[in-house]
């Protein structure tokens, strides 16, 4: 596995690929677990190359975000990505990829960028989409991965590279959970005793959210769930919950298959901000949303 940390090394692995075999891309902030290592091993099931990027974004994080603290581990990184088959890895500096510091270029995606995770994190999907447009022109994939954990950030990048064109493929990859159905999250590692515990909040209210979807258009009993799972986790402290149609991320107009809906959460366990998300009916075909 070749190891590479500046934009000229890439540069010159990428150039000796050969034009006939596939490369897919894992993006990552690194601290890998088993959820990023499900991205890592599709690609290499598809692709005769796979090329991971370990890269913790300063332009994604907010002032008063962990940046500082995000956990790195690159020498268990690299052994993980080893044993799985991946080809390279590009793991830069924060210099190699803003020589000049940040980009002064801003994305939005109306209609999608501005909810959720987007609203919450102001100016967290422009660094999302600042990074993937940097990592996708550096390293020119075929196809690029990512998890539905991040169900919208999968949406604003399928939509960029749909609608402008970007000559590669995004594929979806399903949520990889812990054994009692917690979301597995580099954050997790922050997480101890009863906030571990209590984080089960996130899956247990979506959960319960879709055992109750016939009912979820009777007003009151969204609060009504929602006030009997914070009496049950008194450590959660929720950001938001929300249903929205899958494909649009817009209130769907009634909660049916048809709107494809998905409940997103994201909650505080302590400092330690988790998300994830459920469809209320199984997904059509994903990477058709
Ligand atoms: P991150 O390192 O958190 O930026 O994540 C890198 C990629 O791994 C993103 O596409 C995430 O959606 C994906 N990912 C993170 N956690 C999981 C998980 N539990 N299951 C599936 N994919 C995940």
């Amino acid at each position: 596995m070749k190891i590479l940390q500046s934009r000229s090394e890439l540069a010159l692995w990428r150039q000796k690929l050969s034009p006939a075999k596939k490369l897919g891309l894992v993006p990552t902030m690194g601290a890998l677990h088993a959820g990023h290592g499900s991205l890592v091993s599709q690609s290499v099931a598809d692709n005769e190359d796979t090329l991971v990027t370990i890269f913790v974004n300063p332009t994604q994080f907010g002032p008063d975000e962990d940046l500082d603290r995000y956990p790195r581990d690159l020498e268990g990184d690299l052994a993980l990505l080893a044993q799985l088959g991946a080809t390279a890895v590009f793991a830069p500096p924060v210099s190699e990829i803003y020589p000049q510091g940040p980009s002064h270029i801003t994305f939005a995606i109306h209609g999608l960028d501005d909810r959720l995770c987007g609203a919450s994190r102001p100016g967290h999907m422009n660094g999302v989409l600042q990074i993937v447009t940097i990592l996708f022109h550096l390293t020119r994939p075929d196809r690029a991965y990512f998890g539905l954990k991040d169900y919208q950030q999968y949406r604003i990048i399928q939509t960029l590279v749909e609608e402008l064109y970007f000559p590669l493929e995004i594929r979806p990859c399903p949520i990889v959970r812990e054994d009692d159905g917690l979301a597995m999250s580099s954050r997790n590692r922050y997480l101890e005793g009863a906030y571990r515990e209590q984080a089960l909040f996130l899956q247990d209210t979506l959960q319960r959210l879709r055992a109750a979807r016939e009912q979820l258009c009777q007003p009151g009993t969204l609060d009504t769930l929602l006030t009997a799972q914070q009496a049950r986790y008194p450590l959660a402290r929720l950001d938001y919950l929300e249903i929205l149609d899958g494909r649009t991320l817009s209130p769907p107009a009634a909660i049916t298959p048809e709107q494809a809906p998905v409940a997103f959460i994201a909650a505080y366990l302590g400092d330690t901000r988790l998300i994830d998300n459920l469809p209320l009916w199984d997904y059509p075909v994903v990477s058709d949303l």
